[in-house]
């Protein structure tokens, strides 16, 4: 039998109702192995001490209720350090928010801890989640348990690992341009970038308002479904949510459309990503499912779309981060000192990149020629997605156009590193959802290391992505 904490959501859930385990017994297993890994892994920038109260309080609903207890009940969960808990630190990875304490709860947090989760600590990110391997955190690389000589992906590296290794039974991530679906690729689990408005960002701290999103970083698809429908909806204290009765429940068909835009493909994307991509696709069409060719043109402007419009929503955000509010204080001579001192010393280099080039394509001189042009590109983008989604039911592209690669290749090199997300921004820049699936492996240095699928659906089609992301579990069993 499977140890406790290699369990999904539904296979834990299901044992502690047959009381094959108490929910103390998992919590406790679950916490030993996230600590005995954490020194090599480095997943959790801190595990929370045991709380007692929670751990008897769900097993008591487990013992009275049965079945009829919320899935979440009793399952340890991790979460990442940009996501707000009263009374803990949350550092997003930075030395400007070090020992920040928060003074409120994220709603994605007081709806897990209604239906009974439990959190086991706080996941190392990428600095104010700019990055897409973690190595931009304040405090150490998360390593990929898969090889410890390659990164996990980023921003939410850690949330990653510690699924992958089973240092939790899930986790939840944020996604601006791809944080949670390229290092699930990289780690070998499934990511979900929901719908936007589908779940309350009160208490994630903001980057890219107009795309960021929190999701679940999860084992397997069916974990997916169950903590994108806990978390969930309409939020009176985040008017962007979508009202709960906008988001019907989908008649999903039992095959499916899936379209391809191989144009897009053509550059980049290493050769064994392809040849796995190509071979799900196959496995796929043998299932019933039809593939069908798309053209999506305006994708080739996406990244650098992106690239505009996030540093200037972040660069707008972080003015909050002025030594006065919160967070690090330095002083100098004047309050222009404070000012540099604090934002010069508290956050690093990449976060200073994005807040020049956010400043940059803001200022009145050049607002015209990069932020209000990459607004109409963007408009353009979405209704191509639209005007592809009248054909076919999702679209599939690799997750990334590689799999997990060494620390320090990329790190010095911000364009290489932007070039990881060309195929997970889109779905911020458009809102729709979008999920990442792990294929079969490929190798590098002789080691088999994970790579994902990207599918992504028309607004608050998510049933499609679980059904299609299902399908592609299946073909893996084969
Ligand atoms: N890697 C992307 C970036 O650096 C995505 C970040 C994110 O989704 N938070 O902006």
């Amino acid at each position: 039998m499977k140890k406790a904490n290699e369990m999904t959501i539904v296979e834990a859930a299901r044992a502690l109702r047959a009381r094959a385990f108490t929910v103390r017994d998992l919590w406790n297993a679950t916490r030993l192995v996230a600590k005995e890994k954490n020194d090599n892994i480095f997943a959790y920038l801190e595990l929370f001490d045991t709380d007692d109260t929670a751990i008897d309080d769900a097993q008591k609903r487990i013992d009275t209720e049965g079945d009829k207890a919320p899935i979440l009940c009793g399952i340890p969960i991790a979460v990442k350090d940009n996501i707000l808990i009263k009374g803990k630190t949350a550092s997003a990875s930075s030395k400007m928010l070090e020992n920040y304490k928060a003074s409120y709860t994220a709603t994605v947090i007081e709806k897990m801890r209604a239906e009974g989760a439990l959190f086991l600590g706080r996941t190392n990110m990428d600095e104010f989640a700019m990055g897409s391997s973690t190595e931009t955190s304040a405090f150490g690389k998360t390593k990929n348990p898969h090889d410890t000589n390659r990164v996990p992906g980023g921003s939410s590296g850690g949330s990653a690992a510690a699924t992958s290794a089973h240092m939790t039974i899930a986790s939840i991530g944020s996604d601006t341009g791809g944080s949670i679906r390229q290092p699930a690729s990289l780690t070998g689990v499934v990511g979900l970038k929901p719908t936007y408005g589908a779940v309350s960002r009160y208490g994630l701290m903001a980057m890219g308002s107009s795309l960021d999103q929190v999701g679940p970083l999860t084992k397997t698809v069916d974990d997916s479904e169950i903590l994108f429908k806990a978390l969930r909806g309409r939020d009176e204290k985040d008017p962007t949510t979508i009202p709960d009765d906008l988001y019907p429940k989908r008649e999903v068909n039992s095959t499916l459309r899936i379209g391809v835009p191989r144009a897009i493909l053509e550059k980049g994307v290493d050769e064994d990503v392809l040849n796995r991509f190509n071979e799900t696709l196959e496995a796929l069409k043998l299932k019933g499912h039809t593939i069908v060719d798309v053209s999506l043109p305006t994708n080739a402007y996406a990244l650098p779309i992106y690239y505009i419009i996030m540093p200037a929503e972040a660069s707008t955000n972080f003015a909050r981060y002025d030594g006065m509010r919160y967070g690090l204080s330095k002083h100098g001579k004047t309050l222009l000192d404070d000012y540099i001192k604090t934002r010069s010393e508290g956050f690093g280099p990449e976060v200073q990149r994005r807040i020049l080039l956010g400043a940059f394509v803001l200022s009145s001189g050049y607002i015209d020629a990069y932020y209000r042009k990459a607004h109409s590109a963007r408009s353009v983008l979405v209704d191509e997605f639209n005007n592809a989604f009248e054909k076919v039911d999702v679209i599939a592209t690799p997750t990334s156009p590689s799999p997990a690669f060494r620390f320090g290749e990329k790190s010095n090199d911000p364009v290489a590193m932007y070039i990881e997300d060309i195929f997970t921004v889109t779905a911020n820049l458009t809102g729709m959802p979008a999920i990442s699936v792990p294929m079969k492996m490929v190798k590098r240095d002789e080691k088999p290391l994970p790579i994902g699928i990207q599918f992504t659906a028309p607004h608050q089609a998510e049933d499609v992505l679980f059904a299609v992301g299902r399908a592609v579990e299946n073909t893996q069993l084969d």
